[in-house]
């Protein structure tokens, strides 16, 4: 099991991040991405501090932690050069907060991330057959997620996804223990959002990719 988004008491999450990998190692994940939320407020804080904790916890446990961060709320032209900001701090994982339908995320932010270095974008709500085709092209991942209210268009991402050849990622989007689900639920959940067995297959292989990419 693999999240690569999920959050610390260094944005919104309850948990010091030693706590939020144990959690995550106790519900059965082997390998785990902090991506708080950043802007341009905190990226300098927030980025070494989840540098230094997950070497640490990777170095010490049974559970592999990369430090990334999810871009939030930026402005959509200001996005891609605080994804490259957040590279050139060391974050291994690059998220940015997509235009999710249960918040005002602002417009363009979809565009924008597709277009800027990033490795996934988080629940992009409606996501545009434009958005989809430039996910693919761009190798970016589109994110199907198992949070409350971002997940309501996970059938609508899924089916972009299909159509335009763009890889998927399950994730979290984890703020506590309680949000790491099992392998069930999480096959459910992609079902749910119309993903047949191969698709699936193919999504967790996608996660796996990303991570070996970056052990190189
Ligand atoms: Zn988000
Ligand atoms: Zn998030």
């Amino acid at each position: 099991m693999i999240d690569l988004h999920t959050h610390s008491i260094f944005s919104d999450g309850e948990l010091i991040p030693a706590e939020l990998a144990q959690r995550a190692f106790a519900a059965g994940y082997k390998v785990l991405a902090i991506t708080d939320h950043v802007d341009h407020s905190n990226i300098d804080f927030v980025l070494p501090r989840i540098i230094k904790v997950c070497s640490k916890i990777t170095e010490a446990r049974k559970i592999k932690v990369f430090p990334g961060v999810e871009i939030t709320h930026v402005a959509p032209a200001q996005i891609a050069a605080l994804a490259d900001e957040a590279r050139k701090l060391g974050a291994k994982i690059v998220v940015v907060h997509g235009e999710t339908i249960v918040e005002p995320v602002p417009a363009g932010t979809n565009l924008a991330a597709l277009q800027s270095s990033i490795d996934i974008l988080a629940h992009p709500g409606l996501l545009t057959a434009e958005e989809a085709r430039l996910a693919a092209d761009r190798g970016i991942s589109l994110e199907i997620t198992t949070r409350r209210g971002h997940s309501f268009s996970n059938g609508h991402v899924a089916q972009m996804a299909r159509k335009f050849k763009a890889g998927l990622v399950l994730n979290n989007d984890a703020h506590s223990s309680a949000d790491f689900v099992n392998p069930e639920r999480a096959n459910s959940i992609a079902r749910g959002a119309g993903l047949t067995d191969d698709e699936i297959s193919d999504m967790f292989k996608n996660s796996l990719r990303m991570i070996k990419k970056l052990q190189v």
